[in-house]
């Protein structure tokens, strides 16, 4: 058996076999780069998977030493102490951020009584961290909001969104004239957080309640704005806050189906047979534009924190995973799968060079796609056997046909669903990440690995 007779740092010797350049493995993390898949569960993974790899091969986050199951827990606004069973990109959101288990809609406050809670973000600004946000979403959608923001509607994006409709009172109390910190795109404004990149532009024309633009708070409070890929590479070097709004809201998809091809509802013979729709691939989005991909975003928060003594805490959101299932698009959600594999290779090249970094990936909730067996399994039963909801079948890189069907409403978009999601993650304070764990654990994990108060 070998005996550890020496440590040292950089250096790991066991008895009689030398083993060079072992780096004494830190608990410390000075920095932390947390991923969000929006929507991701094993079931939109293992669809991606099998589209973009091989039924066989594997993402590269799922090389991680380290793997968990997360509890997505969200609970009644009325009763915070009564659990619902499906929860939303606000609810998921503040767990992963703030660690505290809220009622679906809220960001970053507490269920019933709306007390806002600490992110991570911000307690790694206090304690002189660098942090960063970078999204395909609107930089005020849920899930960055989480990070940032403290309010009781996700939908109160911009000053205008803050105000009643005659079906929704919106956000009243969070009204800066009844005492609250206004709107999300105000409180980005108003966050320090350094770097916040993604869509939204809309939400920053609007004039807040003195009747100023919240673009020009943004500036006032000392960010540089940028609306395209150039300018962004052109400001990575400045150094001072950074605000890219690369899209008036959520960004573009990278991939679409063929010809526009998604999911379709299952059309049947004369006879009451099925008719198999026609199988497709995906085809790059020709409408992204002039805009940097989530891989060239977050190269672009990395470059600018790599020089970082202190650390930085930085979270990265492919958002439009979620986005593309609710509305029945396999090519857009494995686009989507595939830009956030893409985004961890840049922070695993990152970590390489910096392995004081702890890297996660994880989800939010989990989403509608299922892979399902085309023809059915029950095909020889007399009366015709077919998904009730919407089917598309993707043509893979083996060459063979893959079912994806969508079944969780009748007549509008696609519903997240109730499942547990995976965890993954590599560096200093991974190994936490095992087991059965809750969303919250993954705020637990990280700000232990930071030592953060
Ligand atoms: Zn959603």
């Amino acid at each position: 058996m070998l005996r550890r007779v020496q440590v040292s740092v950089g250096c790991v010797v066991l008895l009689g076999v030398p083993i060079h350049h072992v780096r004494a493995q830190s608990t410390v993390a000075s920095n932390v780069i947390l991923f969000v898949g929006d929507g991701v569960d094993d079931h939109q993974l293992t669809i991606a998977r099998n589209y973009l790899l091989g039924a066989d091969d594997a993402f590269s986050f799922e090389a991680f030493p380290y793997r968990a199951a997360a509890r997505v827990l969200t609970v009644s606004e009325q009763d915070p102490g009564m659990p619902e069973y499906v929860g939303d990109s606000a609810s998921g959101g503040t767990a992963i951020a703030a660690g505290v288990v809220t009622s679906r809609g809220r960001i970053a406050t507490r269920a019933g009584n709306g007390q806002p809670v600490d992110t991570l973000l911000e307690l790694a600004g206090r304690a002189g961290k660098r942090t960063g946000i970078v999204t395909t979403s609107s930089i005020t959608d849920a899930t960055p909001a989480s990070f940032v923001a403290h309010i009781r509607r996700r939908f109160c994006e911009g000053p205008r969104d803050m105000l009643p409709t005659e079906t929704d009172p919106r956000c009243p109390e969070d009204l800066k004239a009844n005492g609250g910190r206004g709107s999300i795109a105000e409180q980005l404004a108003a966050s320090g957080v350094e770097l916040l990149l993604g869509g939204g532009y809309r939400h920053f024309t609007q004039p807040d309640e003195t009747g100023v633009a919240v673009l020009q708070r943004v500036r006032d409070a000392g960010y540089r704005v940028v609306r395209d890929a150039g300018a962004l590479n052109e400001f990575l070097g400045v150094s001072g806050k950074l605000m890219g709004l690369f899209g008036a809201g959520t960004l573009p998809v990278e991939w679409v189906g063929e010809d526009g091809r998604r999911a379709r509802r299952v059309r049947l013979a004369q006879d009451g047979a099925p008719v198999a729709p026609e199988p497709f691939r995906c085809v790059a989005n020709p409408e992204f534009g002039n805009r940097p991909t989530l891989e060239a975003m977050t190269r672009a928060a990395l470059t600018r924190f790599e020089p970082a003594p202190d650390g930085f805490v930085l979270m990265v959101e492919s958002a439009s995973i979620d986005k593309q299932a609710h509305a029945g698009n396999p090519c857009g959600q494995i686009g989507e799968t595939r830009a956030l594999d893409e985004a961890v290779r840049v922070a695993i090249e990152f970590q390489n060079r910096h392995p004081d970094t702890l890297i996660m990936v994880s989800s939010d909730h989990g989403h509608s796609a299922q892979i399902v067996p085309w023809p059915s399994l029950f095909a020889a039963r007399s009366e015709p056997q077919y998904p009730p909801g919407k089917v598309a079948r993707l043509l893979t890189l083996e060459g063979g046909v893959m079912a994806v069907s969508y079944g969780t409403n009748a007549n509008y978009l696609e519903e997240h669903t109730g499942t547990q999601v995976p965890v993954y993650a590599s560096g200093p304070g991974a190994s936490e990440v095992r087991g059965l764990l809750q969303q919250t654990d993954l705020f637990r994990i990280a700000r232990a690995a930071m030592r953060l108060q």
